[in-house]
């Protein structure tokens, strides 16, 4: 099954998850990161990689993965 990937309130805003992955990630009017796909969504197969890698990028651990 694919992965969803929601961000958390601990989100600091840095910016690096929608570096790393710009396609799933952006910081909103907020200044913190959302999810442009949805926290439900399964994210498409060829954006797993990229948004695994913009977790693991996250300096206070704030997006949670499920499978
Ligand atoms: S990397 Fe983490 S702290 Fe930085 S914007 Fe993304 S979710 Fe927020």
């Amino acid at each position: 099954m694919a992965k969803k990937f929601k961000v958390s309130e601990s989100c600091i805003g840095c910016g690096a998850c929608s570096a790393v992955c710009p396609e799933v990630f952006e910081l909103n009017a907020d200044g913190v990161a959302e999810n442009i796909l949805g926290d439900e969504t399964e994210i498409p197969e060829d954006l797993e990689a990229s948004a695994q890698e913009a977790a693991d990028s996250c300096p206070v651990s704030a997006i949670e993965v499920t499978e």
